[in-house]
């Protein structure tokens, strides 16, 4: 189940960037996962409930927006979402295509408290 590693990982990249930036507290946690990133987004929300406790994120909520796969023919220019697994081009009906989106594992943003008013106990 990589998905809790791959929690793991970002964990520390958010909890590193909380640090950098002086937040107290995270908030939200926006992450952009890619049709083909294989990545499964109800495990990752589990890994993340599981592995929040303790860390900066504790308090946190995880939200995922999907990226839908896109692809670019190379040879006409033209740029479309396959609906199936035959990759081939809507116009040209080549086959050289490339993939511009849909295969990323990010943290696209995140939202953090800055340090709270008041005394913290
Ligand atoms: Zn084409």
């Amino acid at each position: 189940m990589h998905e809790v590693s791959l929690m793991q990982n970002l964990l520390e990249v958010v909890a590193s960037t909380a640090r950098r930036e002086g937040g107290e507290k995270v908030n939200v946690i926006h992450l952009k996962i890619g049709e083909l990133s294989g990545v499964n987004r109800d495990s990752l929300e589990f890994a993340f409930e599981v592995l929040k406790k303790g860390t900066v994120a504790e308090e946190g909520k995880l939200e995922i927006e999907r990226v839908p796969l896109r692809v670019r023919c190379k040879d006409c220019g033209a740029d479309f979402s396959p609906t199936d697994l035959i990759f081939r081009c809507e116009s040209c009906g080549s086959s050289n295509l490339e993939i511009v989106s849909g295969r990323e594992m990010e943290i696209d943003y995140i939202l953090m408290d800055d340090e709270e008013d008041g005394d913290g106990g």
